[in-house]
């Protein structure tokens, strides 16, 4: 069974229905789990459903009600979704508590106070909940202590290290896990299935092993213009003397071919530094006089490029595992490629920045 068609976190759904069953649902909760699981659908769902006039039993969403009718249109008065502008490396203040003109007459903590309009209680769903300034985060803090009655604020972040202690310690912690191999690949199959898309099996097993029980990233690894670029990266990697400037280039233009939306453009410079680092850790335990763990015969010229050079191959998945740390929090992903191009060619670089 999938809880609203959302498939692999059954249980948390099933903690949620207990806890509305016995009127125990909490003010505030903090989801975190890697990206691609399903945390921000999770979070919506649970939120349409804690605001519909007659859910039915195991917290399901009627689907029909006035209720339902405005969350699925995404106009619902008492759903209030917050999250980070594209353009932007934090949450702006604005967003929480209004702007200048506006303070504390505005912003999600402002409405959360409002007497519901349609819905029995207030729901807000915070995404991006890894990039708070410290600003907004002590300003949400007032309102996650104290939550008018029944109100629900739903917290979706990555990882409980990203959060100020502050704001853990106020809320329910969600644990989402990475989905299983299986889910991964079913989603896949109907998902490709239902765009007419034709994918060989093989294929569809390919990706739902190799990624990691993150949807997106599986959805990334069946993509042919990936496998194309994953090639061809692994090309780059191999040439002697390394070409910064080429890599930077075609890295880039992978990443802005994913179209104009920001998250899809992330999906693939993080595919890209993964793969990347998978080169790196390879040559650093070949160079280490290990065997290789890996059987990918794909990306055998790029590690030996890189094998030898213990130091060379330290500063290179050093750099790149603080670029991928990055992804998320820079606005603009071609200065974060440069930087992290010109590191793999001249490591004496990461020292200054
Ligand atoms: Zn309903």
């Amino acid at each position: 069974m999938a809880w609203q068609g959302i498939e692999g976190h059954d249980a948390i759904a099933e903690r949620f229905a207990a806890a509305h069953a016995r009127g125990r649902i909490a003010g505030s909760y903090l989801f975190v789990g890697p990206p691609g699981v399903g945390k921000g659908t999770f979070a919506l769902a649970l939120a349409k459903s804690l605001a519909c006039e007659r859910p039915g039993p195991g917290l399901v969403a009627c689907g029909g009600c006035a209720s339902c009718v405005q969350a699925e249109a995404g106009s619902h008065p008492d759903i209030d979704v917050v999250r980070k502008p594209e353009d932007r490396s934090t949450i702006p203040l604005e967003l929480l508590i209004g702007d200048d003109e506006h303070r504390m007459r505005d912003g999600l903590c402002w409405r959360i106070l409002l007497r519901p309009a349609l819905a029995t209680r207030k729901v807000a769903v915070i995404m991006d909940a890894d990039h708070f300034s410290d600003e907004a985060a002590n300003c949400l803090l007032k309102t996650l202590e104290e939550p008018p009655d029944g109100a629900a604020i739903m917290l979706v972040g990555t990882a409980l290290e990203r959060q100020l202690p502050t704001i853990r310690s106020r809320c329910q912690v969600i644990r989402f896990a990475p989905l299983t191999t299986e889910v991964v690949r079913r989603i896949l199959e109907r998902e490709t299935a239902a765009s007419g898309t034709a994918v060989e099996a093989a294929a569809l097993d390919r990706s739902a092993d190799a990624c990691g029980g993150s949807l997106a990233r599986g959805r990334l690894l069946l993509d042919p213009e990936s496998t194309s670029f994953r090639g061809r990266l692994f090309d780059l990697l191999a040439t002697r003397p390394l070409r910064s400037v080429d890599l930077a280039r075609e890295t880039l233009a992978f990443v802005e071919a994913a179209g104009k939306e920001a998250p899809p453009r992330r999906a693939r410079l993080r595919a890209t530094l993964e793969a990347a680092l998978e080169v790196f850790r390879e040559a650093g335990r070949h160079t280490a006089g290990g065997q290789g763990t890996t059987e990918r015969p794909d990306g055998a010229a790029a590690i030996d490029a890189w094998s030898g050079d213990p130091d060379r191959v330290a500063a290179a998945a050093a750099c790149t595992l603080d670029a991928l740390d990055a992804v998320d929090r820079n606005a603009n992903l071609g200065v974060l490629v440069d930087a992290w191009t010109a590191v793999l060619e001249e490591p004496r670089l990461a020292r200054n920045g």
